[in-house]
């Protein structure tokens, strides 16, 4: 009888330390989110997410770490390739890869899904003052970065380019900076502009708007414009708010450009608890992941849920039906 009672109390405190360990409701999990330059908005958006989550990580089982990566196209490729669990993609690019366009011409990315919408990204240009650029036509001959390869801005500058006429090879001097080098080639005088998808206010605008050399936003818009809108679902007129955000730039009022939508993308091989998990953390508290920085204003339940093109992912289908955004 004593030898029994040992056995069930060494059995007991084996099932609870278990238990207390997290082991009796599986292990925990550990996600990363690919984001974009430590100057831009998508690695803060990140950082956003995964505070948030983090100081759950008992309740939901799940640790969430952030990287910052080349941008949405490497974002879409790191999620295919089964390297990272989530990114975060222009709305563009997930559209492309998932028809099997762009950068996925013929390949499209069948396992890609959507979480939600987040802020609004405009497509902007900016260039040292003196270089004499006020208009998209006068970067002919111009040292202009068009942004790196795996960046969601490559895309946009080459499709205005190519829309207002532009040979890319021939008519500019096309460089391939990272968003982060770019503000201070610019000051540095190395570059005469460079274009940048991103919500606003950033840090690469902040610096790039900020030191001994005057620079100004250029506006992006007419017929090349209205033709680009015209052929992509995807893209929208937008302004850029200088005023409020860059006092330092040389311009006397807001922008006029045109953009896209920062969207949070995952893979259906991810599990649906964990996707679950991390939308309820974020709409549970939008208020306060509103917060978190200043790109986020004009963000609702609502608009999260626009702006996707490949199909929603299970885990948050189910929190978009339970909180009633979707029937
Ligand atoms: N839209 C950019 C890209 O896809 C990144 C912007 C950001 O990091 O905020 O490459």
């Amino acid at each position: 009888m004593k030898k029994f009672i040992l056995m069930l109390t060494v059995l007991v405190s084996v099932a609870l330390s278990a238990f207390a360990n997290g082991e009796g409701e599986g292990a925990r999990e550990y996600v990363t989110i690919g984001t974009g330059g430590v100057t831009g908005v998508y690695y803060p958006t990140g950082g956003a997410i995964s505070k948030m989550v983090n100081k759950k990580s008992d309740e939901y089982n799940l640790k969430v770490t952030v990287e910052s990566t080349g941008g949405s196209v490497y974002n879409v490729n790191a999620i295919m390739s089964g390297d990272l669990e989530f990114g975060i993609v222009q709305s563009d690019r997930q559209y492309q890869a998932y028809n099997g366009l762009a950068d996925w011409d013929g390949a499209p990315q069948d396992k890609l899904r959507a979480v939600f919408a987040i802020h609004p990204e405009s497509i902007t240009l900016i260039a040292s003052d003196d270089a004499g650029i006020r208009s998209l036509e006068d970067l002919k001959g111009k040292v202009v970065n068009i942004g790196n390869p795996g960046s969601g801005q490559r895309g946009n500058a080459t499709d205005i380019l190519t829309a207002a006429g532009f040979d890319i090879e021939k008519d500019i001097k096309a460089e391939g900076l990272k968003p982060s080098e770019a503000a201070g080639m610019l000051q540095d005088g190395r570059i005469d502009a460079y274009f940048y998808t991103v919500g606003h206010p950033n840090g690469s605008f902040k610096e790039a708007t900020s030191g001994a050399v005057a620079t100004r936003f250029i506006p992006l818009e007419g017929s090349a414009v209205d033709t680009v809108i015209a052929d992509h679902p995807f893209y929208a007129k937008s302004v850029i708010p200088v005023q409020a955000h860059y006092p330092g730039a040389a311009n006397e009022g807001d922008v006029a450009t045109f953009g896209v939508k920062a969207t949070f993308c995952t893979s259906s091989d991810v599990s649906d608890d964990v996707v679950y998990s991390i939308v309820k953390e974020v709409f549970d508290n939008l208020e306060e992941f509103k917060t978190l920085h200043p790109a986020y204003g004009v963000i609702t339940a609502e608009n999260m849920l626009e702006g996707l093109s490949a199909p929603l992912h299970p885990g948050a289908e189910r929190y978009f039906r339970e909180v009633g955004l979707i029937q």
